[in-house]
């Protein structure tokens, strides 16, 4: 049974954890810096199953399978089905460019089968007007939750009103964003406290293991600790006591007002009833 004082203690769970399958991607956009065109490198089938195994350990909301373009993975309709077989109940949500979608009937079928959200960047970088444009309405009538993400430095205003018109007449949702995660030349984050979203938002899992709590940061040196650590699930839910390399310059920064970002605390009551 379990003690009053456990009982006043938050349940942990994560919103989202991100797999990145791959480094490879079939676009260059400029403003990138998670892939590496062709040249990038695939995370070995055997290893995302060993992913999946840490995931098992901690409780998290949605499932996100990224790249790079997570299509040009040529594993990719099998690690979809791994994944969707191993977390039947979580949100199964892919971020693609919806080039192979919409060229590739095997890799569309899959992301129907396994998928329940799809997120697609969609600008003047990613060049893929017309494969959004033939991709939207099949994942739409299949019921998926279409989200289409354009970065404002990169795209002409009558392609947004296009977009949004699309997104309109087929029920997507269109949102736009700037480029957060380089130095464009915005002024620099006043660093007051701790970023907010560091509390039980993301894990961000790359090809070769390391861990960040955030989608944004992604120097090396910003890799706080790995999926092969033990204590693994610990150190997802651990406080946050740094910044990242990333946020002076993120366009996410929002201020927690702490230098420690602790774990939320959930008054007596609210748990005590539960
Ligand atoms: S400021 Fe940006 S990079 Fe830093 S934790 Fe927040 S969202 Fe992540």
């Amino acid at each position: 049974m379990a003690s009053s004082s456990a009982l006043t203690s938050a349940p942990r769970t994560l919103k989202t954890a991100k797999i990145k399958i791959t480094t490879k991607c079939n676009r260059h956009c400029d403003f990138c810096i998670f892939a590496e065109g062709g040249q990038g490198e695939n995370m070995p089938i055997d290893t995302f199953i060993q992913v999946l195994d840490r995931l098992d350990q901690i409780p998290f909301r949605q499932l996100h399978i990224n790249g790079g373009e997570p299509t040009v993975h040529r594993d990719f309709v099998r690690l979809s089905g791994l994944a969707r077989e191993r977390f039947p109940d979580h949100v199964m949500v892919l971020g693609s460019n919806a080039i192979t979608l919409a060229r590739n009937e095997r890799l569309l079928e899959a992301t129907l089968t396994h998928y329940d959200q799809v997120l697609i960047g969609c600008d003047e970088e990613h060049e893929n007007y017309d494969e959004v444009r033939a991709v939207v309405p099949v994942l739409r009538k299949a019921g998926k939750t279409v989200v289409i993400n354009s970065v404002l430095e990169a795209i002409a205003p009558d392609r947004l009103a296009q977009l949004a018109a699309l997104c309109d007449e087929y029920g997507a949702i269109h949102v736009t964003n700037h480029v957060h995660h380089i130095d464009v030349g915005q002024p620099t984050n006043d660093l007051g406290g701790l970023c907010d979203r560091n509390v039980d938002q993301h894990l961000m899992i790359e090809v070769d293991g390391d861990c960040y709590r955030c989608f944004n940061a992604m120097a090396k040196n910003d890799s706080e600790f790995t999926v092969w650590d033990a204590g693994f699930a610990a150190k997802v839910f651990a406080p946050r006591r740094e910044h990242y390399d990333f946020c002076l310059k993120c366009h996410e920064y929002k201020d927690s007002g702490l230098q420690v970002v602790p774990a939320p605390a959930v008054p007596a009551h609210r748990t005590a009833s539960v």
